[in-house]
């Protein structure tokens, strides 16, 4: 679809920025970096609803993600760690998902309207359940579906993620698009014009879009990585994010002075983008300063800069689970207001498929 027609597809829609994190333990610098720096970001601008996203939390094996009680302290990590970040619950929503039960149920609609051959293309359902596919829970691949009902049951317009979840914003827009095809007829019957769900765009922005890990420059910086020293934990002492930055695999070059000398060095690459995203600046400007150097004075200026722009957000996170009856109180005031909104979009939904309701 080009720009323009997308851009008047858009137009009709209040513009509403919805994004989730997964509860499933070390949230780490890719995450803040891909995703929370920017949900923090957009507070400014739009309407914002962040979400813990728990029922894809389940998704995994439990040995996974941890069983009940794991379960529970990791929702409200993320909860401390949006607020640490500096999302700010009152002005914007914040709220766990499995407080809203329109999420499963507009999920199941669009299990009715997504095609097997679309999820079949999905490329983080096969890296996730890797080479015993046939044991994998239903939910770890019907996961899509239901990120697909997360954002557009508020009809979000925008949606923060890093690089790994385009692919499934695509399949979103693939999912709108059908039902606004297939029940047209229905949307244009009931006043809401030529279709009920907009095109969500993906904001994928910023030199760290996909974090990569600290020892394999081609594998994304991820919670479940069995190496704690592939990822920089959000709350992580001064002394580990030293540790493990020092002992990030890089090669034996010192660093090129432009950014196309980083391209055949993914570890390089990624630690120099690291750096520019934390300080706001371009990897160019990055290189300026370091290029022609040593690894060894790089990494540690990237110490520094790291302990002085996570240590307060860890501190901070560390402070607010202390206090799990506020974070409680934050989901469920989040989990009212965000609810209203859904009840909305599910009456509508109800109505334009046929169902018989209230
Ligand atoms: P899991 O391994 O359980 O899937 P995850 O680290 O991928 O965990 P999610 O909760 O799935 O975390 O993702 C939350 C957000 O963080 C998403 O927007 C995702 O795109 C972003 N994200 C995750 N990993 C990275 C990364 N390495 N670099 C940039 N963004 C990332
Ligand atoms: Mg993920």
């Amino acid at each position: 679809m080009d720009a323009v027609f997308e851009g008047v597809c858009l137009m009709a829609f209040k513009e509403r920025v919805f994004s989730g994190v997964q509860p499933t333990g070390n949230l780490h610098l890719g995450n803040y970096l891909g995703a929370i720096a920017n949900f923090v970001k957009l507070q400014e601008r739009y309407d914002c609803i962040y979400c813990v996203v728990d029922l894809h939390g389940i998704t995994q094996p439990m040995s996974v993600w941890g069983g009940p009680a794991e379960l529970t302290r990791n929702i409200r990590e993320v909860t401390a760690a949006f607020l640490a970040c500096g999302i700010d619950p009152k002005a914007h929503i914040v709220f766990n998902q499995s407080q809203v039960a329109e999420h499963a149920e507009l999920a199941w609609v669009f299990n009715c309207v997504a095609r097997l051959g679309w999820l079949n293309r999905m490329t983080q359902f096969k890296e996730k359940a890797g080479k015993d596919r046939e044991n994998a829970s239903v939910g770890l691949y019907d996961y899509p579906v239901l990120m697909a009902a997360d954002i557009l049951l508020y009809r979000a317009t925008h949606v923060p993620v890093g690089e790994d979840q385009k692919q499934h914003l695509e399949l979103t827009r693939d999912i709108a698009q059908k039902f606004n095809n297939d029940f047209g007829e229905s949307i244009r019957a009931r006043g809401y014009g030529e279709s009920f769900f907009p095109l969500t765009e993906p904001l994928i922005a910023g030199p760290a879009t996909r974090v990569m890990s600290l020892r394999d420059g081609k594998k994304k910086m991820s919670k479940s990585d069995a190496s704690d020293y592939s990822r920089i934990n959000l709350t992580d002492d001064a002394d580990t994010i030293a540790q493990k930055i020092r002992k990030a695999k890089t090669d034996p070059e010192p660093l090129p002075s432009e950014e196309k000398g980083l391209q055949p060095r993914p570890e390089a690459d990624n630690l120099v983008g690291i750096y520019a995203a934390l300080s706001g600046v371009s990897k160019e400007q990055v290189l300026g300063q370091f290029g022609g150097g040593q690894f060894s004075a790089f990494k540690a200026a990237l110490v520094d800069l790291a302990v002085v722009k996570l240590g307060p957000i860890g501190a901070e996170m560390k402070k607010l689970v202390q206090d799990p009856v506020y974070i409680d109180q934050v989901l469920a005031e989040g989990a009212e207001r965000a609810q209203a909104l859904a009840a909305e979009t599910m009456k509508a939904v109800k109505d334009i498929v046929g169902f018989v309701r209230r």
